[in-house]
């Protein structure tokens, strides 16, 4: 039998077990080069953001898929704040 532990507490986890499946995508077609960026006046733009797009590039093509193992605290902390919106704001306040 496989044993599973909460991926944000580390408990071990029983019978009560949930799953977080995130999935991330790029709801465009990236490679997609719109008329309108073809316009004499959007070429710069685009050579910039193509510039400064080069650095941070990860192949944002693909399909990113998380699978996260919890238990039933970490679950409703999680889904009380999925993005962890929240924990963020609190840190930045806590920073001043
Ligand atoms: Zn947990």
């Amino acid at each position: 039998m496989l044993h599973f532990s909460c991926d944000m507490c580390g408990r071990p986890l029983g019978k009560e077990r949930y799953v977080a499946r995130i999935e991330v995508y790029p709801a465009h077609d990236p490679d997609e080069i719109e008329e309108s960026d073809l316009d004499a006046d959007h070429l710069e733009e685009l050579a910039e953001l193509l510039d400064h797009g080069a650095d941070l590039e990860i192949d944002d093509a693909e399909p990113k898929q998380f699978r996260f193992d919890l238990c039933p605290e970490c679950h409703a902390r999680y889904v009380a704040d999925p993005l962890a919106r929240e924990r963020l704001q609190r840190m930045k306040y806590s920073d001043n």
